[in-house]
C-alpha cells in the first residue's frame, strides 16, 4: 500500500513557493514560463494511448503534452507534470529514484488517475493555477465562478472544484 507522502498543506506551500520563485506573479499564471524557469522543456506529443494526457521525463527535463487536448486541458496537464517534477522527482521529500519517467492518465478513464501521486500532482496543479489567496481576493471582489475561470484561464469545471474545495460554493 502506497503511503501518502505530502499533506495538502505541504503541497499548497510548495506550489506557492514555486509561484513565488518561478513566476512573474501575474495572472493567469504562465505555466510555460514556470516550466522554462525550472529548466523543463515542454513538447506537443501524440501518444499511442488515448487516455494519456501528459508525460514527464524527469531526467531529460522534458514534459510531453497530448497535442489533441484543448488548450485549457494542456495548461492543466503542464501544471500537473510540473507537480510531478517538483513533488516526486526534484523535491526533497522524494525518496525513490524510480520516477524518472512518469505517465499521467486522465483521471476519468484510468484507475491510475486515483493513485496517490496523481492526486498530489492534481492538487499541486490546482494550487499553482488557482492560488487560494487570489481566489479569496476575487471572491471578496464579487467575481462569479465563470469570471474567475476566465481570469485564471482554467476550465469552469476546475474552477468549480476549487471553489467547492475552498468552501466558497456548495457542491
Ligand atoms: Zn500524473
Amino acid at each position: 500500500m502506497e503511503q501518502r507522502r505530502y499533506t495538502k498543506t505541504q503541497i499548497k506551500n510548495i506550489a506557492e513557493g514555486v509561484l513565488e520563485s518561478y513566476s512573474d506573479g501575474e495572472f493567469p499564471v504562465k505555466v510555460l514560463q514556470i516550466a522554462k524557469n525550472l529548466e523543463l522543456e515542454v513538447y506537443d506529443a501524440t501518444f499511442d494511448k488515448d487516455d494519456v494526457a501528459g508525460m514527464l521525463k524527469a531526467k531529460e527535463k522534458k514534459i510531453l503534452i497530448a497535442q489533441s487536448d484543448s488548450p485549457l486541458r494542456q495548461r492543466f496537464s503542464i501544471a500537473h507534470e510540473i507537480g510531478h517534477y517538483v513533488l516526486h522527482y526534484y523535491g526533497k521529500l522524494f525518496e525513490e529514484k524510480d520516477q524518472e519517467k512518469h505517465i499521467s492518465f486522465r483521471d476519468n478513464t484510468s484507475s491510475l488517475g486515483f493513485s496517490v501521486r496523481e492526486i498530489e500532482a492534481n492538487f499541486f496543479a490546482a494550487n499553482l493555477l488557482m492560488p487560494e489567496a487570489k481566489i479569496r481576493e476575487l471572491y471578496s471582489g464579487g467575481f462569479s465562478m465563470e469570471e474567475m475561470a476566465y481570469f485564471l484561464n482554467v476550465s469552469k469545471i476546475a474552477m468549480g472544484h476549487r471553489l467547492e474545495y475552498l468552501g466558497l460554493i456548495d457542491e
